[in-house]
């Protein structure tokens, strides 16, 4: 499937798309958000791109985030209560976004409410993307991403090792430091202790949409759309 939108057909897209995309590592948040974003125009905030990015510029954010990013352990609360703000004063939410890797605490599940709420948004749509562990650790040692287009592909996808499969730059696929086994062990852990909860703390006062995201990037793309209802 090719992820290519003519004007026309993002116009047709355009009911208002707030979007939370949610779930552990690995179950293909950030694929499935880059394909949203693109077939509804809206940007795309993803936390871990704009944290990944911090720490190659050596900015002031990505020397205090970079310990806790290659430990597979979670930014701390305000750092990351800052980091949202800052990325919704930089957009026009009213147009529509798509949010991945927030909220990851109950405290931030906190922040984001407030955020929404001076913001003026009502219903967001809360996409929780679900799948078995074995599944999420099979997808994490086998993805490599890409420094040039910052595309994720798993090695079945990958031809040439040499050349991404997605820009076709060579000598830019790299296996994130926080992709190694024992840090993925501590993500998922870390997940499942903090940032699963979110969904019991909140079930009552927002919609969640839940997806089975076992099935390929296809199948699941289509799920959600129809979620979506478009
Ligand atoms: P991701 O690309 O979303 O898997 O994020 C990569 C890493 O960035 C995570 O393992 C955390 O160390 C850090 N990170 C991203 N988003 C958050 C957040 N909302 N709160 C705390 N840490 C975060």
């Amino acid at each position: 499937m090719k992820y290519f939108y003519s004007r026309k057909q993002l116009l047709k897209n355009s009911s208002i798309m707030q979007i939370i995309i949610f779930g552990a590592p690995g179950v293909g948040k950030g694929t499935q958000a880059k394909i949203i974003s693109l077939k509804y125009g809206i940007p795309h905030i993803s936390t871990g791109d704009i944290l990944r990015e911090a720490v190659a510029k050596k900015t002031e954010l990505g020397l205090l985030a970079k310990e806790a990013i290659d430990c597979g352990d979670l930014v701390s609360d305000d750092l990351m209560g800052g980091l949202l703000k800052e990325s919704f004063e930089n957009i026009d939410s009213k147009k529509g976004f798509i949010l991945d890797g927030f909220p990851r605490t109950i405290a931030q599940a906190e922040i984001l409410i407030v955020v929404f709420e001076n913001l003026g948004i009502k219903k967001p749509h809360f996409i929780i993307l679900t799948t078995k562990a074995n599944i999420l650790v099979e997808r994490l040692t086998s993805r490599r991403l890409c420094t040039k287009c910052n595309t994720i592909s798993n090695l079945s996808d990958i031809f040439d090792e040499n050349r991404c499969p997605s820009c076709g730059t060579e000598n830019t696929l790299i296996k994130r430091k926080d992709d190694q086994k024992d840090v993925i062990l501590n993500r998922l852990n870390v997940y499942r202790e903090t940032t699963k909860p979110i969904i019991e703390h909140c079930k009552a006062s927002i919609d969640m949409i839940f997806i089975d995201a076992t099935a390929n990037i296809d199948v699941v793309q289509k799920e959600i759309s129809i979620a979506l209802n478009n």
